[in-house]
């Protein structure tokens, strides 16, 4: 059985993936040119190669339009951060998950710039960043988003962010820590504090992790890690809302949580976490202590900090309110799309998710809207279509919901990893992904802390750890 459940999707995904990567074009030549000044051609600037910024960059460049197209951004690779949680739990490689954003602008003719955007200036419309002046005609700013602690600074200092590579390697580490530490600790409440493994928020994400979590504790208790038991090792979903999933289907709610706890995961609804103290953790009205060395916070997002340099309105969530075409009410010639723009659909009362699909879709729409207004033609509405639901639910267990259909269990899951290997950017990284997939039914996990990779800084307390961890090692992402 694991022989063909580790064969079986390989074979169907190679082809899948060899078919895919056939579609891949020949190279196009990369404008060259001072970046400080416009020239002839309309210069449009794209930041963030993220899901909405390279949409909105490749359907610019595919265009027939004679355009001086250049998409920045502060990684000079694109990141697929729905599998960034299997990063977290050693089933597939960063690598993998990221493609880099260079090839894609020689393939597709524009120009790519690594540089960190630190200003925006409208009325000159010119850009301010880390390797200098940078003018525009046009600006999509697809900026996403930063971790968001509410405010809770102790613990945006103690807990785990999952939002970029650093993170999940960071919360790889610490979870071998863990285990390392757990399996010649003696003292029963230090176990219970290095084996309970707390995940803040039941959204997706929240979910999916604790899900492949959970497998992976099931996975080396009592084998790799003998002294470690099954039943001691366990991760436990605290959610501040009395549901998981908010706004999904109330059966895939109810299902969802079923699924986890038939793999071990606990429940606490109605358990925000209030803060710190000590070294516990503050949950619920009640405000009970959680002690335990390994929480993740996957609560929430906020707009990145630039847009609060834009003219106009914010969301509680720093996110740029956009009009029905997407750009900002004070600056036509700005768009904001994807987990940094507030697009409030006609008749909705609450701004789209913060999701992939509302990105990519948002992308293309404003990659239109500025070959209209090239042309001189008037601006279209933006409509989203929403493409369905879609969740991994821990082993060969996820929930899909598209259009009047709910799947669950292995068809779901099935389709969970049909659509996400079609979305992976790049043939080796879709063979590479699938490998990893297959592999897991055959051989270890990738356990194993490479001295490359620093232990995370927030979790020293071992000596030879700390000797071998530089400073400030940590994701910075979310005080950036
Ligand atoms: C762990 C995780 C799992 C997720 N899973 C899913 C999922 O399964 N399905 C789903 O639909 N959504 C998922 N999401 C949400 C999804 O990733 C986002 O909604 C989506 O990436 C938003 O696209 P975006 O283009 O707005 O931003 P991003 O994709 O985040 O791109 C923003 C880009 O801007 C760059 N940037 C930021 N600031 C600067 C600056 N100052 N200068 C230069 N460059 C800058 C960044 O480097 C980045 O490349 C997940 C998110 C996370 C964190």
């Amino acid at each position: 059985v694991r022989v063909l459940l580790a064969i079986v999707p390989l074979l169907a995904g190679v082809v899948l993936a060899l078919l895919a990567g056939l579609r891949r074009s020949a190279p196009r030549a990369v404008p060259t040119g001072p970046l400080d000044r416009v020239g002839e051609r309309p210069r449009v600037v794209v930041v963030g190669g993220g899901f909405g910024g390279l949409s909105a960059a490749l359907g610019l460049a595919r265009s027939s339009a004679d355009l001086d197209l250049v998409l920045v951004d502060r990684n000079n690779y694109h990141l697929f951060t729905p599998l960034l949680y299997q990063v977290a739990v050693g089933v597939v490689d960063s690598k993998s998950i990221t493609y880099p954003l260079r090839a894609i602008a020689h393939r597709n003719g524009f120009r790519f710039l690594l540089a960190d955007v630190e200003a925006v200036d409208t009325e000159a419309r010119r850009l301010q960043t880390s390797v200098g002046s940078l003018a525009y005609d046009y600006l999509v700013l697809a900026l996403g988003s930063v971790t968001n602690f509410y405010g809770l600074s102790e613990v945006a200092a103690r807990a785990f962010p999952l939002k970029t590579v650093a993170d999940a390697e960071a919360i790889r580490s610490a979870v071998i820590a863990s285990l390392e530490q757990a399996d010649v600790e003696a003292d029963p409440d230090q176990r219970r504090r290095l084996l309970t493994f707390p995940i803040v928020g039941g959204g997706p994400t929240g979910l999916e992790l604790a899900g492949a979590l959970s497998a992976l504790l099931s996975d080396v208790s009592g084998r790799e890690y003998p002294g470690v038991s099954e039943s001691e090792a366990h991760v436990e979903v605290l959610e501040a809302m009395d549901t998981v999933l908010a706004g999904w289907a109330p059966d895939t709610q109810t299902r969802a949580v079923e699924r986890l706890r038939e793999q071990g995961v606990k429940f606490h609804f109605r358990s925000g976490l209030r803060g710190v103290a000590g070294s516990d953790y503050v949950v619920g009205a009640e405000e009970e202590r959680l002690a335990a060395d390994l929480l993740v916070w996957a609560a929430g997002v906020r707009g990145n900090p630039l847009v609060e340099q834009l003219p106009g309105d914010r969301t509680r969530d720093n996110r740029l309110r956009v009009d029905a075409s997407l750009r900002l009410p004070a600056d036509a010639r700005v768009s904001v799309i994807g987990d940094c723009a507030a697009f409030v659909p006609e008749g909705a009362e609450r701004p789209l998710p913060a999701t992939a699909p509302v990105a990519i879709q948002q992308g293309a729409a404003v990659a239109r809207n500025i070959l209209h207004a090239v042309r001189g033609e008037a601006a279209e509405p933006f409509e989203y279509r929403h493409p369905g639901n879609l969740v991994a639910l821990g082993r060969h267990r996820a929930a899909a919901e598209i259009g009047r259909f709910h799947f669950d269990g292995w068809p779901a899951w099935l389709i969970w990893r049909a659509i996400h290997l079609s979305w992976l950017m790049g043939l080796r990284n879709r063979l590479q992904v699938l490998l990893d997939w297959s592999v897991l039914y055959l051989g270890p996990r990738q356990t194993e802390w490479l001295q490359s990779t620093a232990w995370p800084a927030r979790f020293r307390r071992h000596p030879a750890r700390d000797a071998a961890t530089p400073p400030d090692s940590a994701s910075t992402d979310e005080a950036a």
